[in-house]
């Protein structure tokens, strides 16, 4: 047992590394995993790699090595998170433009479940902001387990779906309840990037020198909005992009919305969207997101949509993280490999995901449709007394 604690004071660290290894052996499932944004960046500080570099094929590699069936990205969930939750956020704006008070603003990014548990707990009376989109962890896996499976021809019960998260959080979110169906989870088993790097040195292998590969069709392909969530104002970033298409009808000339970005704690920027003048909070570290909430609770400050992380630097600078010690110059490096690899996609904008095109096509209809609603979205208690 591994006895790192979370940064946020959530969690004390669960190894479940060997809970992945038995699933591996056992040869009656599927075994597939995803790997979140901010892995990438991060876990080849412990292979020698400087701290930032995109080292993704590389694992992917690793991870077929060690016998996973699908080796897939939980960015592309990232960019249908945006799909639902600019939709939402479309919705509510236009909804409450058009007159209706009753529509609760702002609206509040769901991806981070330290968060949703810090404001269960302490802010029961603002559980209406949230979205109510799953993260992406919970989006793959729902994805996975009722739509993959479907296509592959087997039960839920024979498919394990593994992540591998910067994050000690996402091991509770995906056990809590309504992520499960007669009591098999959507996320089996929820890993961090240290626990992955055990994994890898004790199947001998290194990533220096291994070969690169691709992740696998249809979930291994995303866009430049999809890889930043994994830094602070990142999700607010990528969900900006596509909203202000969606709501102005026109095309971004430019996807760069360098107001959002930055380090300090507790930030505010405006964004022209059409006519509208779009006022926008961002958040990390729990300290930060106090603060700004009780601004917005005694009326002090008033925002269409935030965006908060409870880790500073956003998952970057998460728990499962390789340690950083609170090192702000690492932090920042994987910052900007992440910022890296969004400028050099050819597609930076969720919506203009083909692979996610597809599923609307096959599956949902279309974003924040009746079947979208069903899968991906979720909802929130007080745990006010708890
Ligand atoms: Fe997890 Fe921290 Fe990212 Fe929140 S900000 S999802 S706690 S790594």
């Amino acid at each position: 047992q591994c006895v790192a604690v979370c940064p946020v004071g959530a969690l004390h660290e669960r190894d479940y590394t060997w809970d992945v290894v038995k699933a591996l052996q056992d040869k009656s499932k599927k075994v597939i995993v995803q790997i979140a944004p901010a892995v990438r960046v991060a876990i080849g500080e412990e292979f020698g790699f400087a701290p930032g570099t995109n080292v993704e094929k590389k694992v992917a590699t690793a991870l077929r090595r060690l016998g996973f069936d699908g080796i897939f990205d939980t960015n592309w969930a990232a960019d249908l998170t945006i799909m639902e939750e600019a939709s939402e956020f479309k919705e509510r704006i236009e909804r409450h433009l058009g007159g209706d008070t009753s529509v609760p603003l702002p609206l509040l990014t769901s991806c981070c479940p330290a968060w949703v548990k810090f404001i269960e707990h302490n802010y029961p009376d603002m559980l209406d902001i949230p979205s109510t989109a799953k993260s992406p962890q919970q989006m793959f896996s729902a994805v996975a387990k009722n739509i993959w499976t479907k296509e592959m021809g087997i039960s839920r019960e024979d498919l394990v779906v593994v992540s591998i998260m910067p994050c000690l959080a996402k091991k509770y979110e995906a056990a809590r309840e309504e992520f499960s169906v007669d009591s098999n989870r959507d996320t089996d088993i929820s890993i961090s990037t240290r626990e992955l790097v055990h994994m890898i040195r004790e199947a001998n292998l290194d990533l220096q020198s291994l070969p690169e590969s691709d992740f696998d069709k249809p979930y291994g392909d995303y866009t430049g909005a999809a890889v930043i969530f994994g830094r602070t104002g990142g999700v607010i970033e990528a969900a900006t992009r596509t909203a202000y298409e969606w709501i102005t009808g026109d095309t971004l000339k430019k996807v760069d919305f360098e107001d959002l970005r930055g380090y300090e704690g507790f930030r505010a920027a405006t964004v022209k969207v059409g006519d509208l003048n779009v006022r926008i909070g961002i958040a990390h570290g729990l300290g930060e997101a106090r603060k700004m909430l009780d601004k917005i609770r005694a009326g002090e400050e008033h925002f269409h949509a935030i965006e908060i992380m409870a880790c500073k630097g956003g998952c970057v600078g998460g728990g499962g993280q390789p340690y950083h010690h609170g090192e702000l110059s690492i932090i920042r490096k994987r910052a900007e490999g992440l910022n890296s690899i969004d400028t050099s996609m050819e597609i930076r904008k969720s919506h203009e995901n083909p692979y996610i095109k597809a599923l609307y096509e096959k599956h949902l209809d279309k974003p924040y449709s009746e079947k979208a609603h069903k899968l991906l979205h979720t909802h929130y208690y007080s745990r006010e007394k708890v």
